[in-house]
């Protein structure tokens, strides 16, 4: 089991990363309504511009809410007391990795092979 110190640490570094995804949620919309506007005044071309770069940035929220999701089940883990543990053999995660991205749930032997 990882003490309560250490659980304490990696919840601060998970509810960090949480905040950080929210004020790229908060740009990238900003983002979005800009491209709205460029839109109506831009000919076809610069249409299609605006829609490949909607594309990307609606690819980039997705991703944002990918790695939401990851950081809310690494909460759940830390509740139940399953963090810091292998999924695949149980083993500790090394924590130099977990601080790097506490969304990873296995070690680096299972995840490289
Ligand atoms: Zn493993």
């Amino acid at each position: 089991m990882n003490g309560d110190f250490e659980t304490a640490r990696y919840r601060d570094l998970i509810a960090d990363r949480l905040a950080a995804l929210d004020a790229e949620d908060a740009r990238g919309q900003a983002g979005q309504s800009t491209v709205a506007l460029d839109q109506q005044a831009m000919g076809r071309l610069s249409r299609q511009d605006a829609l490949l770069n909607q594309s990307m940035a609606k690819a980039t929220q997705a991703r944002r809410d990918a790695q939401r999701r990851a950081l809310h089940a690494a909460l759940a883990r830390i509740d139940a007391g399953d963090f810091g543990y292998c999924a695949d053999c149980g083993d500790p995660i090394a924590p130099k990795r977990l601080e790097l991205d506490p969304t990873h749930t296995r070690c680096i032997g299972c995840a490289s092979g």
